[in-house]
């Protein structure tokens, strides 16, 4: 195949991949998005095939169909809960990608057309040693991510006194090698380079907390594309620098997107070590707190406010995931509309373990895009709705992020549930969220807790409708 053919299905793949996002920024168009991105993927690894570069065909196919398999083995046994910790590895391997071409350019410089060994081009070595720092620091925080979001190791932030000073001096080294590799080409410096964004990309996620997971999976997915987008540079490959690029770019917005949904700036996240108090807080607040009344009702309670009402907001949460409770919710609101009651579901930015986590899971029972709503379009509502059915959600109703400045979340926008006539938590005990802070409107005289299973409790609802 011609570079000029090469060049432009690579064209068509990088469209492919543009109009892949567009797709998948709503979900009633993510189908398609999904479909531009398999189309796109498909073309660029066949114009790569076809090019005259590629001189040995076995090795690709077997790595190819090797990985294929592996992907298709994850994806049939992974669970919809764990998503982000999916994400997050194979964000590492991304990483990893990068850091071994980096390295591959090095040691065989005329095989990627960027000089002989000794005298590869500065412009090439400077680019390698982006790829290679940016790729290590995306495998090692990666994987700190997986861990944490797995539970293998604590959620809690590890910090230790002058650890941004350490970071500080790490950063201040990388950028120094990064510019001595550049200069004299001399690999001491690449693997020093490479050890020492190891080094950061551990030190950087291991002080964040949990609950800022969700927003360092988006960063690092973002990193990752720029370290993709490197490598392009150093391979002389347009679609890989345009696919980077993209993958950066959206990453870095969803970062964003994420922060403003939890009020806090990016560098908060990485320097905060946020939730440091959780524990104490959630146990200060949890040992009163549980000793509080609180309203438990059944069923069959929860049956009646709800057929008695004439406007109910939804509001579901991770519970609702590990529930699997979807269908029945649907089927449940889905007798209940017949009555006339109007009904909506509010979403959060953050609600589940992933963004869209709840909009995706509404999409598969069919619940009709239209009511399913984003916390600004709904949030003003609550104070005029009869019934919150707060399903399998926690910290994303949590008053104390708006009133409580010494709490953990305090600053993170939440769905106003209080504002509304009565309360309804569906969830199996009074336990905290994701952030492990106690939440308060369990034990307000308007909350009446329905404790069980989500998919159980819509089950019973159903039968006493
Ligand atoms: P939370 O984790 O705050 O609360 C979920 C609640 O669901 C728990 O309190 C739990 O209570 C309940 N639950 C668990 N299993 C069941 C079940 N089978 N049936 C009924 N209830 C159940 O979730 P939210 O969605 O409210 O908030 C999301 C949190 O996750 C935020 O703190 C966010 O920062 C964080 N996060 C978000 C990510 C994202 O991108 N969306 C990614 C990673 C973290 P109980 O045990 O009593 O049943």
């Amino acid at each position: 195949m011609s570079v000029n053919i090469s060049a432009f299905f690579y064209l068509l793949s990088a469209l492919c991949f543009i109009m892949a996002l567009r797709g998948l920024s709503s979900a009633a168009t993510s189908k398609n998005g999904n479909l531009f991105g398999m189309v796109g993927m498909g073309i660029a690894i066949a114009t790569t095939l076809f090019s005259p570069v590629v001189g040995h065909y076995f090795p690709i196919l077997a790595m190819i169909a090797a990985g294929g398999l592996v992907g298709i083995f994850i994806a049939k046994k992974i669970k919809m809960t764990a998503l982000p910790q999916l994400v997050a590895g194979f964000h590492s391997l991304v990483g990893l990608a990068a850091v071994c071409v980096a390295f591959a350019a090095y040691l065989d410089p005329t095989a990627y057309g960027i000089g002989i060994k000794g005298h590869i081009r500065t412009m090439s070595l400077f680019e390698m040693s982006l790829g290679a720092a940016i790729g290590a620091i995306t495998f090692s925080g990666s994987l700190i991510a997986f861990g944490k979001l797995q539970g293998l190791i604590s959620g809690k932030p590890l910090v230790f006194e002058g650890q941004h000073k350490l970071n500080a001096v790490l950063g201040s080294v990388l950028v120094l090698s990064i510019l001595l590799f550049t200069l004299t080409g001399h690999l001491t410096f690449l693997y020093l380079l490479t050890f020492i964004a190891f080094a950061l990309g551990f030190l950087m996620i291991l002080p964040i907390g949990g609950a800022d997971m969700p927003v360092v999976v988006s960063m690092l997915n973002s990193y990752s594309g720029w370290a993709a987008a490197g490598i392009g540079f150093t391979l002389s490959n347009n679609l890989l620098i345009i696919t980077g690029a993209l993958v950066g770019a959206s990453g870095a917005i969803l970062s964003y997107i994420m922060c403003k949904g939890m009020n806090r700036s990016i560098m908060n996240v990485i320097l905060g070590g946020f939730g440091t108090d959780v524990s104490a807080t959630a146990i200060s607040n949890g040992g009163q707190s549980h000793d509080r009344p609180v309203k438990v009702s059944s069923s069959e309670d929860a049956a009646f406010i709800l057929s008695n009402a004439s406007s109910v907001i939804i509001v579901p949460g991770y519970g609702m995931a590990v529930a699997q409770a979807q269908h029945a919710l649907r089927e449940m609101v889905d007798i209940l509309k017949t009555k006339g009651i109007k009904i909506r579901y509010a979403i959060h930015p953050v609600a589940g373990r992933m963004p869209g986590h709840m909009n995706v899971l509404l999409a598969e029972a069919n619940v009709p895009y239209e009511d399913v709503l984003e916390l600004d379009e709904i949030n003003s509502d609550f104070g005029t709705t009869d019934v919150a059915f707060v399903i399998g959600a926690n910290d994303i109703t949590n008053p104390a992020a708006k009133t409580d400045k010494s709490s953990p979340i305090y600053g993170m926008p939440v769905l106003d549930v209080e504002r509304a006539k009565t309360v309804l938590f569906i969830k199996r005990s009074l336990a905290s969220g994701y952030s492990g802070v106690d939440n308060d409107l369990f034990y307000r005289d308007h909350t009446f807790m329905v404790l069980g299973d989500a998919k159980k409790v819509c089950d019973a609802i159903i039968k006493e409708t």
